[in-house]
């Protein structure tokens, strides 16, 4: 993915320029092992990403020198932990270029931020006969949430079609806006598809119509560089797993005067002002939304996933993986039978296709015997594959440490899964 996405922003000063990537991935211990006596081809990344030294060392050296519950201890430890604690927050509001750390929420992942808005937006604002809008592109993550609020409420979920390529029908989209709309939630990149979406845009007809925006950015911020504030979204959420960071946390922007009207949706330690057995009240956002001691070393781990993504540069990560898709959607184009779902102009690093006679799951399972890991299925998108009348595809999803010696592997194992079915 590269200049093509909106709400994109140039590198900070001090990211690196523009160069190859090869010898990063060194840098992810996991990728020297084998599997199966082959090397490994790690080509399942939308699902998760490896984890580079410096994210695996700070989640450790957080536990052997800085372990200390957060925010209420008056110890050295518990305020040096609750510093590092804020400064990744900090680090995060970097990332999305947020006006302010305080709109930064940190959640389990994509799915906890989703439901944190439906839970505590969504069920106080929307009422009968008010609108979701979705698009039939979105993971389940950003589908069922809204069906649950829809059964309380009353609200209806309308869904934007695609086209055959995989992008959004943009004026089926605007039509679907009107004064009913409270809520539109869209896919900033589509897992299944790759499809980028022109979210900029999609906020401001949304916003026109007074609706609030909710952008899923779980498989945009490994991928480019985002920045809310040009955006103009209200929301965005995304996990820290798909980021190089660790599994269990991720984050949710929300801008400063919704959080603040939003009430909170789990309550606990750490969400209070006071309570008393009459009534409690409540912590200005973002400590309203963060009820419990939370994954404070995911959460500093996520801290260094961040800076080691700046380090490499976001900018010359998304120029090495639209080149790479590049290569890779060469190569399997050019495989007889292989049949690529999503092709939009706007893709980002994702190759989902299907082959002739063979269900993807088999392939996926040939592929796993060569050392290949990629994902088949549905890919949590079972309206999407309904919409292209298939059961699932098998999907090839790339990284920064992905190169072409690994799409070669991966176009010469489809190859000889083909001969094996044709028994050859
Ligand atoms: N949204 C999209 C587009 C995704 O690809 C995913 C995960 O694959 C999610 C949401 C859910 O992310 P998580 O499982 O980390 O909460």
């Amino acid at each position: 993915m590269s200049v093509v996405l909106q709400g994109a922003r140039a590198n900070a000063p001090g990211d690196a320029p523009a160069a190859g990537l090869a010898a990063r991935k060194a840098d992810f211990p996991i990728l020297a092992r084998s599997v199966r006596g082959r090397r490994l081809v790690y080509l399942d990344n939308a699902a998760t990403t490896q984890k580079p030294e410096a994210v695996i060392e700070a989640e450790a050296r957080y536990y052997r020198e800085s372990n200390a519950n957060i925010h209420r201890g008056v110890h050295w430890l518990s305020q040096h932990s609750t510093d590092l604690y804020e400064e990744s927050r900090e680090r995060v509001r970097a990332l999305l270029n947020a006006a302010r750390s305080e709109e930064i929420v940190f959640t389990r992942g994509t799915t906890e931020a989703i439901n944190l808005v439906a839970y505590s937006w969504a069920r106080t604002n929307l009422k009968a006969g008010d609108e979701i809008l979705i698009t039939t592109m979105e993971h389940h993550s950003n589908i069922v949430p809204w069906q649950l609020v829809c059964a309380q409420t009353g609200a209806v979920l309308r869904v934007a079609p695609i086209g055959d390529e995989g992008a959004l029908d943009l004026d089926a989209f605007d039509a679907l806006l009107g004064p009913r709309t409270r809520l539109v939630a869209v896919a900033h990149v589509s897992n299944a598809l790759g499809t980028v979406n022109p979210v900029a845009r999609l906020v401001q007809r949304a916003h026109a119509v007074g609706a609030v925006v909710l952008v899923d950015g779980a498989q945009a911020v490994a991928h480019t560089a985002v920045d809310v504030q040009a955006i103009g979204c209200d929301f965005y959420a995304f996990s820290g797993h798909k980021l190089y960071g660790p599994t269990g946390i991720g984050a949710l922007y929300g801008r400063h005067e919704l959080l603040q009207a939003m009430p909170p949706w789990q309550g606990g330690g750490d969400m209070i002002r006071t309570v008393s057995f009459e009534a409690s009240t409540w912590a200005d956002a973002p400590q309203r939304f963060e009820a419990g001691t939370p994954n404070i070393a995911g959460v500093v781990a996520l801290g260094a996933a961040i800076d080691y993504l700046r380090s490499v540069g976001i900018d010359r990560i998304a120029a090495h993986e639209h080149e790479l898709l590049a290569y890779g959607t060469r190569a399997l184009e050019a495989i007889p039978g292989l049949r690529l779902i999503g092709t939009a102009a706007g893709k980002a690093g994702i190759l989902s296709f299907t082959i002739d006679g063979i269900h993807p799951h088999d392939l996926g399972t040939i592929l796993d015997t060569e050392g290949v890991a990629i994902r088949a299925g549905h890919h949590c998108t079972m309206p999407l594959m309904k919409r292209f009348g298939i059961p699932g595809t098998a999907r090839a999803s790339l990284a920064l440490y992905n190169d072409e010696s690994d799409v070669d592997a991966l176009a010469a194992a489809i190859r000889r899964a083909q001969d094996l079915f044709e028994g050859k």
